[in-house]
């Protein structure tokens, strides 16, 4: 690579704007989805106020992909550690559960 870093940064944004360019339609991509807790350069976590499921939270990607079982396995599993890592989150923050 011949240029500078400063030449290529705009190249880098414009790669960067394309692989996180929300899907039009899908509103998890267009819309944070909740009050943000949490997030990489993978995936958020963010806090969904509802009134009958206190606690509530979404995982949600940055890349647009209609079922989990389209990401390769090695991001299943990534996403699924921000699953259980949440949830083991919630359980201490959470008061135990009635039943
Ligand atoms: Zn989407």
């Amino acid at each position: 690579m011949t240029g500078n870093s400063r030449q290529d940064a705009p190249a880098l944004a414009q790669l960067s704007a394309y692989l996180t360019q929300p899907a039009v339609g899908c509103e998890l991509c267009e819309v944070p989805g909740g009050e943000l807790l949490w997030e990489d350069d993978f995936c958020r976590v963010v806090s969904v106020k509802d009134g009958d499921y206190p606690g509530f939270c979404r995982v949600i990607l940055r890349q647009h992909v209609r079922e989990m079982t389209d990401l390769p396995g090695d991001e299943q599993m990534r996403l699924m550690r921000v699953v259980f890592a949440t949830e083991a989150a919630l359980r201490v923050m959470l008061p135990a559960r009635q039943s």
